[in-house]
């Protein structure tokens, strides 16, 4: 690195854009690039997304285009010192052939200008540059540059052509690509892989380069003249890339190579055509980059007890970026043996698949060695994982398995609780599904930087540490629960996803939905007291109605082609509904059918690939043996319904006078009438009936379906029209159920009387469809308020849950209007009663959902501004502060509600506080908590600050943290508007901070989520449709959030007035009952009432049910002078 003299050589081809800039930071690049770096990587990332909707061309429309990295700030010793942007320009219709090269070596950033003559063919600077784009502007070139010559940037090795329009492929001349179909993303079915060998050293110490090789043996199923691989973000060294005959070694002979940047194809053209049957085995040299986008194979540190930075590298490559890390056929049916090397220093550790079979020193590397693997069983690329680390662990066996745990030294004492549940379940699913886990170990690991929850690579499934980790002093009971569901999601990965897998991501949904579906199974063996059962309609079913009521919803099953549109889909309709719908099959199948169907399907497909088709098959063969269905109905003819359509239903009831038979009919359910007219969608659905005469919750088989097509069915044997019925026992099936009045009037009288004899499920499901009809205007906003009055008698979590849910909406709602008042003081009446019941001493040792029902009532009651909540929260905030990890008396499950409510009502100094215990946390959990909680402060310019940290490197605010911390500012009321702009402002710099994988949909419906107004629907419009070609991954989300504040609008208009008045009608009716009551009094003893006319009803004591009734259950009378007596004025 000739840099210290202080003047630089620039090719002819670079001219300096920014001279003041580029010294000091070329300088302070210097040691960097001196390190061990031979190469520093130019990448062009301008162009990245091959997908228009519109079918023009990317680059052309958002030229010209500068960096898309947010500012960079913080110290440079601790960041990762370069990177290295390539930017390309087109202006208008004129060619420049010019391109920017950026560098940011934090915190400067240099930027040149590479002009190059459109007549001349420049040849690349190395050789080793040889990856060729072949379709249009929408390329990425990877270039190289030698060490110490910065000067000698490589020309790209491509021509000025590319930076024309590419020409068109049909007779439309407006059409520049061909449509993104699945085909053409999918790569040629010529070739099965069978093995690869793949050998890596990562620099992870050094300079993030990783030297790798590969060889894959490979069988050649149809004649072909090519070899077209995966390959994306590496650059192969031209001269060691050979073609051999796998029986001989003889080499192929082949006609050069090429890279089609859209789909990230390497193709190799041969001279002569592969016959099918001919086995090959293609090897290269390749170098790639440990990038610190959380996919791939990636980079991350921690900051040890020392306060050293500690480097470490992971990988997540589902599901499209194993090819970032090794080239490879990237589709999770083309499956194959892998036998892994990594090389790394000799005080770090590595870790992949399978066992180490043996380490050897790296040839002529001192301090370096080789861990070389066994060879891995047959499975697909997206689940090979490598970790980099100096991670300690802690191991048990479980069964034949050697189960172990990995985290960083000071976090070991929190990775107990998930190897404890690891090795339970481990043994359990092996009992459950009857086929033994497949390998001889099992290790999990959890990583300071993960962008998913976790991920279920076989035998070393990678998590994120809130996910992980757990800790008996620090953590909450929810928790604790994470842990356990996610370590049971990704152990159920093994079998189903791993063992089988989907043949394409279309059936992404079956592997999420079902894993999501076991996290219930699972958990409930290995906690039995936590009524996982119970709290599934309330933790996955309940949700996703919500998301699965809009139109703009979409099927599970849909056809995906580009990665862009793969990351899309693993939404909470593929987990959530995917487990709502298999959880419906597994009641109307039976456990035991469920059980059997899916033992020989996955023995049938074990270590290959199939599709839903194929489940539904297997499930319906076990289905007809047991006679579970009936012999001329399939699984499939069931399922099908559920997951080609988009949406559900709502079951109505209607009773004849007697009230001994009902017409059951279906309907899609949608929060807001279609705007394209009622849909004609049905679906099978099993229907399962009780009531009040012999109320019988435990027959969840079907006893009638409703048959997609059929436009009604009926129930007969129903009581008199007395007594109630209930359809939908424990809410196993994925709709929801409306009466007719007069029954809805039997149900909530039952609550009201003995709430107890409804299931406590389906008291849940009442809340929730009861509310969610009357939001969507199919029942009327009395009935179902009148429903939740039963509220202050009951003591369940899951109905309270149910509950609050949904009211919640009409609190978000309300929050900006004259109404708050009245229904903050109708909720506060409902959870007073639980509030007190549960009170603020936390018990750890307590039932778990007695513990989720105190976090439930207090953070509503703080919320609701219940004045003894608050001023207890800011007590324990303020008072014992001592540091962690004692950090204070609060229980951990109480420390959102007290954090949140403090912050809430202090002001920087509590801020700060909290900063400074985030900074000083070692639990993850901890982390997370004081991270939302810095978020409900109610001072704008420390919200703006701290979405300014989020979103910054080097704030000690990771990455993966940012959206945590966008939620919280958005949930603020004051918060909203700031974190509105925020996203708006620097929507390019947000989505590259974030990376592909993360969800940027969720910021989305995270700040709209209140949006009721027709100036914040115009605000939304006019941003979507500004920036329509640059939503990436979050196209749908900006689709549902138009709608949901559409309907949101068309919900105040329709029901503001009526909740009022409902609202006021309640605490009115028990005002009027008690003069009625006190008038009676008087009338009967003589006496004169003495307190009671001005002391309720002002505005510090609203006249609420619950002021009357402390007021009024003893009203003073005068007898005689100086003589009182007291008598409660309360209705009985
Ligand atoms: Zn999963």
């Amino acid at each position: 690195m000739k840099v210290t003299s202080g003047t630089v050589d620039l090719p002819k081809s670079l001219s300096l854009i920014d001279h003041t800039a580029l010294m000091p930071q070329l300088e302070l690049c210097a040691p960097y690039l001196a390190q061990t770096t031979p190469h520093i990587l130019l990448r062009q990332t301008g162009c990245k997304s091959p997908l228009q909707k519109t079918g023009e061309n990317y680059c052309q429309k958002n030229s010209p285009k500068t960096s898309s990295h947010p500012k960079t700030s913080g110290s440079a010793s601790r960041l990762p010192p370069i990177k290295i942007k390539q930017l390309r320009e087109k202006d208008g219709n004129t060619t420049l052939c010019e391109s920017y090269i950026q560098i940011l070596c934090q915190p400067y950033s240099i930027r040149l200008r590479q002009t190059q003559d459109p007549s001349r063919d420049e040849p690349p600077a190395m050789e080793l540059t040889k990856t060729k784009a072949v379709a249009g502007g929408a390329v990425v070139v990877v270039l190289i540059v030698a060490a110490g010559l910065v000067g000698h940037f490589a020309t790209p090795q491509t021509t000025c052509q590319e930076f024309q329009p590419p020409s068109t492929t049909t007779d439309t001349p407006t059409t520049t690509q061909a449509p993104p179909t699945l085909e053409n993303y999918l790569l040629p079915t010529s070739l099965q892989p069978i093995h690869y060998d793949v050998k890596l050293q990562p620099f992870v110490n050094g300079n993030f380069s990783i030297m790798g090789h590969v060889e894959i043996e490979m069988v050649v199923r149809e004649g072909t003249s090519n070899i077209t691989l995966h390959m994306a973000d590496i650059t192969v060294r031209e001269n060691t890339i050979m073609l051999k005959n796998k029986a001989d070694l003889s080499a192929i002979q082949t006609a050069g190579h090429e890279y089609d940047a859209p789909r990230e194809f390497f193709v190799v053209r041969l001279a002569e055509e592969l016959p099918a049957g001919a086995e090959v085995v293609l090897s290269m040299g390749f170098e790639g980059f440990l990038n610190d986008e959380l996919r791939g194979f990636y980079r991350s540190t921690y900051t040890n007890g020392n306060g050293d930075q500690i480097m470490l590298a992971a990988t997540q490559f589902q599901p499209t970026d194993a090819r970032r890390a090794f080239p490879c056929l990237d589709e999770p049916a083309l499956k194959a043996t892998f036998a892994v090397s990594l090389a790394r220093e000799e005080r770090m550790s590595t870790l992949s698949n399978m066992m180490i079979k043996a380490t050897e020193p790296v040839e002529g590397q001192a301090g370096w060695v080789w861990d070389h693997y066994d060879t891995t069983v047959k499975m697909s690329t997206y689940l090979v994982a490598f970790v980099v680390s100096d991670f300690e662990f802690l191991s048990a066996m479980a069964g034949q398995t050697n189960f172990s745990v990995w985290a960083r030294p000071e976090a070991m004492d929190q990775a107990g609780y998930s190897l404890d549940v690891g090795v339970d379940c481990l043994t359990y699913f092996e009992s459950y599904f009857n086929i033994p886990y497949p390998l001889p170990k099992q290790d999990m690991v959890a990583l300071p930087d993960f962008a998913a929850g976790a991920m279920e690579n076989w035998g070393l499934i990678l998590y994120r540490e809130t996910a992980m980790l757990y800790s008996s002093a620090a953590s909450s009971a929810s928790n604790k629960q994470r842990v356990a569901v996610v370590v049971v999601h990704e152990l159920a990965h093994q079998w189903f996803g791993n063992l089988v897998t989907p043949t394409w991501w279309t059936d992404l949904w079956l592997n999420e939905g079902f894993a999501s579906f076991m996290e219930f199974i699972g958990v409930d063996h290995v906690e039995p007291t936590w009524r996982m059962m119970d709290q599934f309609v309330v933790d996955t079913l309940h949700y996703v109605f919500g998301i699965d009521s809009l139109e703009s919803s979409h099927p599970i099953s849909i056809p995906v082609g580009h990665p862009d549109e793969i990351n899309e889909i693993f939404d909470s309709i593929s987990y959530y509904k995917g487990a709502s719908i298999i959880r419906m099959m597994y009641f109307f199948l039976t456990e035991a059918t469920f059980k059997k169907g899916l033992t020989t399907y996955l023995n049938h497909f074990a270590y290959d690939a199939a599709a839903q088709d194929d489940l539904w098959q297997f499930l319906t063969e076990a289905a007809h043996e047991d006679d579970t269905l009936a012999a001329d109905v399939s699984v499939k003819d069931i399922m099908d319904t559920w997951t080609l359509q988009t949406g559900y239903p709502v079951v109505r009831v209607e009773r004849d006078a007697a009230g001994t038979s009902a017409t059951v009919t279906q309907e899609r359910f949608l929060l807001l009438p279609s705007a394209s007219g009622r849909s004609d969608a049905s679906w099978w659905v099993p229907l399962t009936v009780t009531s009040q005469d012999a109320p019988d919750f435990s027959q969840t088989r079907p006893s009638a379906w409703l048959p997609a097509g059929a436009p009604s069915t009926s129930l007969s044997g129903l009581p008199s029209a007395d007594a109630w019925i209930l359809l939908n026992l424990q809410q196993t099936g994925y709709f929801r159920v409306n009466y007719d009045a007069k029954n809805w009037e039997l149900l909530t009288k039952q609550l009201a009387d003995a709430h107890e004899v409804i299931h406590v499920t389906n008291r849940a499901q009442v809340m929730d469809d009861a509310l969610n009809l009357a939001r969507a205007g199919q029942l009327p906003y009395d009935t179902a308020l009148g429903l939740t009055s039963y509220l202050a008698q009951e003591k369940e979590y899951t109905p309270w849950e149910a509950a609050m849910s949904s009211l919640s909406y009409i609190e978000k709602m309300f929050t900006r209007t004259a109404g708050y008042g009245p229904l903050r003081a109708y909720l506060l009446d409902l959870i007073t009663p639980l509030y007190d019941d549960v009170g603020f001493e936390d018990d750890l040792s307590g039932l778990h959902l007695d513990q989720y029902k105190r976090v439930l009532a207090l953070s509503w009651a703080c919320h609701l501004g219940h004045p003894q909540c608050v001023a207890e929260s800011l007590q324990l905030y303020n008072n014992p502060f001592t540091p962690p990890p004692a950090n204070s008396a609060v229980s951990p499950n109480l420390k959102s509600t007290v954090y949140c409510t403090a912050i809430a009502g202090g002001g920087e100094a509590e801020w700060e506080a909290a900063w400074a215990l985030y900074l000083e946390a070692n639990v993850g959990a901890e982390k997370d908590r004081l991270l939302s909680a810095m978020g409900c402060t109610k001072e704008i310019w420390l919200l703006s600050r701290y979405l300014d940290m989020a979103f910054t490197d080097g704030s000690a605010i990771r990455r993966q943290d940012a959206r945590t911390v966008f939620r919280a500012v958005a949930n603020n009321d004051v918060g909203r508007y700031i974190a509105w702009d925020f996203l708006r402002n620097n929507w390019e710099a947000i989505s590259s901070y974030m990376g592909a994988f993360t969800s940027l949909g969720d910021l989305i419906s995270y700040v709209t989520a209140e949006f009721n107004t027709n100036e914040e629907l115009q605000q939304l419009e006019s941003f979507y449709e500004a920036n329509l070609d640059n939503l990436g991954t979050a196209t749908r989300a900006f689709e549902q959030a138009i709608e949901s504040t559409r309907n949101n609008i068309g919900w105040m208009s329709s029901n503001y007035e009526a909740i009022v008045s409902w609202l006021d009608g309640v605490a009115e009716t028990m005002w009027r009952e008690c003069k009625v009551n006190v008038k009676a009094v008087k009338i009967l003893t003589g006496y004169e009432e003495t307190n009671i006319t001005d002391t309720v009803a002002n505005e510090d004591f609203p006249r609420t049910r619950s002021n009357i009734a402390r007021e009024l259950s003893s009203v003073t009378f005068q007898k005689t002078e100086g003589e009182y007596a007291e008598f409660s004025a309360l209705p009985d």
